[in-house]
């Protein structure tokens, strides 16, 4: 394979498509610049689904030619995002390949090889303009409102002109003669498209003077040379393919297929940024929502399906994805929906044991950090978490909450923490509270285990007992009965708290109130 790759890098002359039988070789092609986002990650996973659902590969190539843009720890963030999101490349840097390396600065010598091929056929030229005198023209064309692009002055440069520059140590670029005719081409989601860059732009430069290809030529040569069949990348990218085509024709390759995706746009319409809350992946992660659910959710705003907003694993997602449904509508992501969607993959995820265990150990490890970072401040004795109480509180809360996080907010640190109440905090409810609650607990102590089970059967069975409590008013005896077993004022239904904690929680919560609230008492307490 190592051969066949130098054979290709040398002559570069193969079919990619007939060379790998009509494979289908997607790509995501990610440039080190910064972290994983929403759009990232929606062309990621288009690929990824577009590749699975035709039995073919999906390759990650890390695109870091432009070395003063490269962001420290990016390409990590990048990979350890698309792995959790369930996106594993076939091939790419850490996975490799037979078509490696994946990392565009490792391929320096492929693109050295291509380009001295354009060079000798003359469809490239070495370019010896300033920065001076580029900004100089830049200047002129707004000066005269029209649309800055290099002149190609150094096209006409007779070939001693350009080797005796060479030869004088003169820096220079190698640009790229563009057609002034560009080919119409077929784009996969917005048909027949055309573009006359020679317009817009001049001769597009392919190797920068720090002797590093562009983004345009890399990304052709490695298409070509990684045998890719399909481009699948954001829209944003449209109007450069015709120059990506000319290139292709000037190397004598046939190109891959391309299909632009549509713009992420926020619920207003602007161009997603982060100016409209967190847009990284690493963020949604943080928050606590599952990978499926994100990934799901990414592929509401936009098509590929017959149906919009469905719940959808991966698994649905590969086998319903068409790219023929993909539209040319910009993709409006509203935001609103993801907690739906997180708590519907939940609750999902409860009805299977494999899907227990993951949310049991990714609450676990979520209040391990809750425990470390609240270390000091936090009030009350750590309680032991088994894997059943775990699973009992997911199940009695799953319709409650959208995401684990959740379940880490102060409201429900009485799940995890002992609530230490204080006689004042008692004697604010009513001053009354010392006999209300050992009154509560004798009740409460004599509730049999089975009623915990049923949430409306133990509510019904705390109005007897406040009942039985002459004077005390029902919602006093709640307030009290609240602050005892959780610190806290308002929140869940007692019945609801008391369902979780079961019995023997609840019962040693309520004695170690009744000691708290006894604790320097002087006199008797009158009703
Ligand atoms: N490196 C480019 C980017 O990050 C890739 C574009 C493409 O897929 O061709 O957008």
């Amino acid at each position: 394979m190592w051969f066949l790759q130098r054979l290709r890098a040398t002559f570069g002359t193969l079919s990619t498509s007939s060379h790998f039988h009509n494979e289908v070789r997607v790509r995501f092609a990610p440039s080190p610049t910064g972290h994983l986002h929403l759009g990232g990650l929606r062309t990621a996973l288009y690929n990824y689904i577009f590749a699975k659902s035709h039995g073919g590969r999906f390759i990650l190539r890390i695109e870091d030619t432009d070395q003063t843009r490269l962001v420290p720890g990016a390409e990590e963030q990048l990979q350890a995002m698309l792995q959790w999101s369930g996106l594993c490349a076939d091939e790419g840097p850490n996975q490799g390949g037979e078509f490696g390396p994946y990392k565009q600065s490792e391929r320096l010598n492929l693109y050295k090889s291509h380009i001295e091929t354009l060079v000798k056929s003359g469809a490239a030229y070495h370019c010896f303009c300033s920065e001076q005198r580029l900004e100089l023209l830049r200047k002129e064309a707004l000066r005269n409102r029209q649309v800055p692009r290099y002149d190609n002055r150094c096209r006409h440069l007779t070939s001693h002109q350009a080797q005796d520059n060479r030869h004088s140590g003169k820096p220079s670029v190698i640009r790229f003669k563009l057609d002034v005719e560009m080919d119409l081409f077929e784009d996969l989601v917005y048909g027949r498209t055309q573009h006359d860059t020679h317009l817009i732009e001049g001769d597009p430069v392919l190797i920068k003077s720090d002797g590093f290809p562009t983004y345009h030529f890399a990304n052709v040569v490695d298409d070509h040379l990684m045998g890719i069949s399909h481009v699948l990348r954001g829209m944003e990218w449209l109007t450069s393919t015709p120059k990506h085509l000319s290139l292709y024709k000037a190397l004598g390759w046939s190109p891959p297929k391309f299909a632009h995706l549509p713009l992420l746009l926020n619920r207003d319409g602007s161009k997603l940024s982060k100016r409209q809350g967190d847009i990284y992946v690493q963020h949604f992660k943080d928050a606590g929502f599952l990978p499926e659910a994100l990934v799901n959710f990414i592929t509401f705003c936009g098509s590929g399906f017959q149906e919009n907003r469905e719940l959808r694993n991966m698994q649905q997602l590969i086998q319903q994805f068409s790219l023929s449904q993909v539209s040319t509508h910009s993709a409006v992501l509203n935001m609103d929906l993801l907690p739906d969607v997180n708590r519907s993959h939940m609750i999902h995820l409860l009805t299977n044991q494999k899907g227990r265990c993951r949310l049991i150990s990714e609450l676990r490890e979520k209040l391990a950090k809750l425990k470390t970072e609240k270390e000091d401040g936090s009030r009350g004795e750590t309680m032991e978490l088994k894997d059943e109480y775990l699973l009992k509180v997911l199940e009695a809360r799953k319709n409650h909450i959208s995401r684990i996080n959740d379940l880490c907010q102060p409201d429900y640190s009485y799940l995890w923490l002992r609530p230490d109440g204080r006689r004042e905090d008692f004697i604010a409810v009513s001053e009354n509270a010392e006999i209300i609650l050992s009154e509560a607990c004798q009740e409460i102590e004599g509730l049999p285990e089975s009623v915990y089970e049923d949430v409306k059967e133990l509510s019904a069975q705390l109005r007897r007992s406040s009942d039985r409590l002459q004077g005390v008013p029902y919602a006093v005896y709640m307030k009290v009965l609240r602050l005892a077993l959780s610190n806290l004022k308002r929140g869940a239904s007692v019945a609801e708290m008391m369902s979780v904690l079961g019995k023997a929680e609840v019962v040693q919560r309520l004695n170690a109130s009744v000691q708290s609230v006894v604790q320097d008492t002087t006199g008797s307490v009158s009703r």
